[in-house]
């Protein structure tokens, strides 16, 4: 049985990377048909907030990362971790160690001016100790006695065999003095409790998977299998930050992309099923595998996120999008109560805009009288189109209102004048929405409708020469 997990510190918003970590993780849970669980690991107690674990939640939860245990939090787990640290200290496994930091930093600058790597030297290491007295006063840590010598190896499901010296690992401080363990302690008790068969994560982890797999063995559990995933970088190269455009998943929902949307992008940000730029998450899952996971970072491209944005928009149901537009249009001081059914209406602009905030911003001049720059006015209203609004207005007041109706009554009106439909349904468009791009005019006026149409150009009329 596949278990995986995903360990978000809730130390900020979760961000594009987090995200991806953890719909990797999910995704090869679901494809395996194993569980996905949810652990915040909220030791950083300075750091940690209640609205960072909730923004975190929130994120998961819009992107349909659905988790079948959890979230389990690791600060009500401190029993637990105290109990498999006294067993260690038994064992002669971990030990107290009570060096200040002062004392560390001194010892850390001797080595360095010797040319030596910093590191812990042992110092309180029990065959170091013997003899000597705890100073008074001091609480100590308690550090994990790392073997000497020998290879940590692992066959890295995402970057193939990695291997560690363990000359290079010094005793990491596993539990601090005020008994919260530090992350690498609290992340290998709680994947082994957990059963965590798959550990997926960021690759900035991969100097800790070492330290990881000691303390698994020195308590003789299983060593689960690890799969490292390149970071996300901005097209400059650099890592990810918000000068590349939005970094908190949440802001994507803020800025009225679709959930799907998304979750194609971050799939496909560096993991790739041949040539298939846009699939379900239902293929996703059925596709995914670590293997084609690329080695190397990947690097955001909102362009390519908008574009995504928009074919998930075209293919969205109508009903849905009424629904996810409406708190759009209310921000930008539209009430859709009374005006045009909402449903069309999203049904005539979808196809012209990337974002549900787009699409609000499109729709504004249906629930709301906007009026047209002084510019456009001189741009679109020419000598003589007063007379023509005038005998339009006539016919507009009479006919069935619908678009075949409406339309013909354009045509009848500028055949009258001997002109052509661009001269009338430009200025008309700008009269009644305020703007010159827009859907079909006599759709736009269709779902309008009669009076809110004529109230716009008897508002407009003075304006006309
Ligand atoms: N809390 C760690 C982080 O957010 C989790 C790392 C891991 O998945 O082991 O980076």
């Amino acid at each position: 049985m596949i278990r995986t997990r995903f360990a978000p510190s809730p130390t900020g918003y979760l961000h594009l990377g987090g995200a991806r970590t953890a719909l990797f993780s999910w995704a090869f849970a679901r494809r395996h048909g194993g569980t996905f669980v949810l652990r915040v690991e909220d030791t950083d107690v300075e750091r940690s907030t209640a609205a960072s674990t909730q923004a975190i939640l929130d994120a998961m939860d819009w992107l349909g990362l659905d988790y079948d245990e959890g979230p389990f939090y690791q600060m009500q787990r401190l029993d637990r971790y105290r109990a498999v640290v006294d067993q260690l200290l038994a064992e002669g496994k971990a030990y107290h160690c009570y060096a200040s930091k002062e004392e560390l930093d001194t010892m850390r600058e001797q080595q360095r001016a010797a040319g030596l790597k910093p590191r812990y030297d042992g110092r309180w290491r029990p065959e170091n100790a013997k003899g000597k007295t705890p100073p008074a006063g001091v609480r100590p840590v308690i550090r994990f006695r790392n073997p000497d010598s020998g290879v940590v190896t692992w066959n890295d499901l995402v970057k193939g065999d990695i291997s560690f010296a363990n000359e290079e690992l010094d005793d990491l401080v596993i539990m601090r003095a005020d008994g919260v363990p530090t992350y690498n302690f609290g992340v290998v008790i709680d994947d082994w409790d957990m059963n965590i068969t798959h550990v997926i994560r960021g690759d900035d982890h991969v100097n800790n998977t070492p330290r990881q797999i000691n303390i698994y063995r020195a308590l003789g559990a299983a060593v689960p299998h690890f799969g490292h995933v390149p970071m996300i970088l901005g097209e400059d190269g650099e890592r990810l930050s918000k000068r590349h455009g939005a970094v908190s998943v949440m802001q994507y929902f803020d800025d009225g992309y679709l959930p799907e949307a998304l979750n194609n992008y971050l799939a496909r940000l560096g993991w790739s099923h041949g040539d298939d730029e846009t699939f379900s998450m239902e293929q996703f899952v059925e596709w995914f595998d670590l293997g084609h996971i690329s080695r190397s970072p990947a690097k955001f491209n909102p362009e390519k996120l908008l574009w995504l944005s928009q074919q998930y928009l075209k293919a969205a149901d109508d009903s849905r999008l009424a629904t996810l537009v409406t708190p759009f249009l209310a921000r930008d001081g539209c009430d859709t109560a009374g005006g045009p059914d909402l449903v069309r209406v999203v049904a005539l602009l979808k196809e012209r805009v990337n974002t549900v905030e787009e699409l609000a911003d499109a729709a504004v001049y249906f629930y709301r009288a906007m009026h047209p720059t002084d510019e456009l006015r001189a741009q679109h209203y020419a000598a003589g189109l007063g007379a023509m609004v005038d005998s339009l207005v006539a016919r507009l007041g009479t006919i069935a209102w619908d678009k075949p109706a409406i339309s013909e009554a354009i045509k009848a009106t500028v055949t009258e004048f001997g002109m052509k439909m661009p001269k009338l349904a430009m200025p008309l468009r700008v009269m009644v929405t305020g703007e010159a791009q827009t859907p079909a005019i006599d759709a736009v006026l269709e779902l309008l409708g009669r009076d809110t149409t004529l109230a716009r150009i008897a508002a407009e009329r003075p304006h006309l020469p």
